[in-house]
């Protein structure tokens, strides 16, 4: 029995999808913990290339118990496509492998509406939200204003509470945004059109998290987004609503006693980041272009063009800090391949000064990015299964992000497929 988290590093996008579709085969319960159906990670197994927003990653192994947390934005809609679209290409998808916490709070319909209205009042001040209505829910849920996913089993008890909700959020609805009020019919609606596929998934998952640790059964903790979009650790308010941190891991999945006995953090060879932000080693013009098309740059979710640049050391070395990273897995170590030279973010300069502290939010934007470099390999890696098979150039570039972070690199990725992977 042991259990570990798998989680990003950076801004999102580094490839955790693939890392926990890889190491599910060692755990018996994969858990999603915080955020919605906003980010998407990419799995590509022999079944095909999966978009996954709001199910784990462990779906695709028939063993494996998948959660959904209480810390999650359950979004009941997209959360039904999705299963429709994964159970399509052949994957069951039931209560027994599947499990919903009743603590988890639902994303209503108002959210994402709210989440457009909002962007389209800032303008030119926005916050690139993925307009799924993460920023609203997390918001109502704080204010105690959305229900739990165990009221869907108590439909008396939820019309009421619902009604409660509704004329409030009317309020803001009609009065702030000029927009149309909801109805009980039309939440009635959307109950039984949603609420009622996911409710036979519903459970106490603590309890269940709890019995499977007792038999000696190991969990696997799976995050969204990176360190750098936590909503407390980020680049606020860059950020994403909930706390994609390891330590949340637990809280968020309806275990808050569990104990995390590993940490892998996922890092990227490179940099990306989607939506707004400081972002202090960002590329522009033909040379970001061709990063982008090398590493096939777009959000899963939105297909927004991602913003791109070299890794970067000291946003890196602060996101494993913030992650107490045990591990790191480095991929997408092969989209290198085509530079003679390769490029690193090895330290910032703030007001005239090199810095290698990650910079408060505030004062981030101010931040320049000092590049160094360190030779290419200039040839296709993506077959290469050992360590020692790596060229040279190779395995110094990941020995020396490896001192540069201060943490082992564990696993080096050089492709999408489950088993393109080096094990060090
Ligand atoms: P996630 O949210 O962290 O899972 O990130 P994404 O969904 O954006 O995944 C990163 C993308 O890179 C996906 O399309 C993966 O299939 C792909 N990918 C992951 N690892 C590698 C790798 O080592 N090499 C290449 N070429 N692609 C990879």
């Amino acid at each position: 029995m042991s259990n570990c988290a798998i989680v990003g590093i950076n801004w999102g996008d580094e490839g955790k999808g693939r890392m926990v579709d890889l190491l599910t085969s060692d755990y018996d319960v994969v858990v999603r913990y915080q955020g919605g159906g906003n980010a998407g990670h990419t799995v590509v197994n022999e079944r095909g290339k999966f978009a996954l927003h709001l199910l784990p990653s462990g779906i695709f192994r028939p063993d494996v118990v998948n959660v959904l947390g209480n810390g999650v934005a359950l979004d009941c809609e997209n959360l039904w496509t999705e299963i429709q679209d994964v159970a399509a290409k052949g994957v069951a998808i039931t209560p027994e492998n599947l499990k919903i916490s009743d603590r988890a709070s639902l994303l209503l319909p108002w959210h994402r509406e709210l989440d457009g209205l909002e962007e389209a009042r800032l303008a030119d001040k926005k916050y690139g939200s993925t307009k799924q209505g993460i920023a609203p829910f997390y918001s109502d849920k704080f204010q105690k204003k959305t229900v739990m996913a165990g009221e869907l089993l108590y439909p008396d008890k939820l019309w009421e509470h619902l009604e409660g909700i509704l004329e409030w959020k009317n309020l803001t609805l009609e009065k702030v945004y000029g927009a149309k009020p909801y109805t009980m019919e039309d939440l009635k609606q959307w109950a039984a059109d949603f609420g009622e596929k996911i409710k036979p998934f519903i459970c106490d998952t603590g309890a269940f998290l709890r019995k499977a640790q007792r038999e000696g059964k190991s969990i696997l903790f799976e995050a969204q987004l990176g360190s750098l979009r936590d909503l407390d650790y980020g680049i606020y308010p860059y950020t994403t609503s909930s706390n994609p941190i390891a330590a949340y891991a637990p809280v968020g999945s309806g275990f808050p006693e569990a104990k995390l006995d590993k940490i892998v953090g996922v890092v990227k060879a490179y940099s990306s980041c989607v939506g707004e932000g400081p972002f202090t080693c960002e590329w522009f013009g033909e040379r970001a272009d061709k990063l982008r098309e090398a590493g096939f740059e777009y959000g899963a979710k939105t297909g927004r063009p991602r913003r791109v640049g070299p890794i970067d050391i000291v946003a890196t070395r602060y996101g494993i800090q913030c992650q107490g990273a045990t591990d790191i897995a480095l991929t997408k170590l092969d989209v290198l391949s085509y530079m003679d030279k390769i490029p690193v973010c090895a330290h910032y300069e703030l007001n005239g000064e090199q810095i290698d502290e990650f910079p408060f939010p505030a004062i981030l934007p101010d931040a320049k990015p000092v590049e160094e470099y360190l030779d290419g390999w200039q040839c296709d890696i993506s077959g290469v299964r050992k360590w020692e098979d790596l060229p040279e150039a190779a395995r110094k570039y990941v020995e020396y992000v490896e001192r540069e972070i201060g943490c082992r690199i564990t696993y080096v990725s050089v492709g999408p497929e489950r088993d393109a992977i080096i094990l060090r």
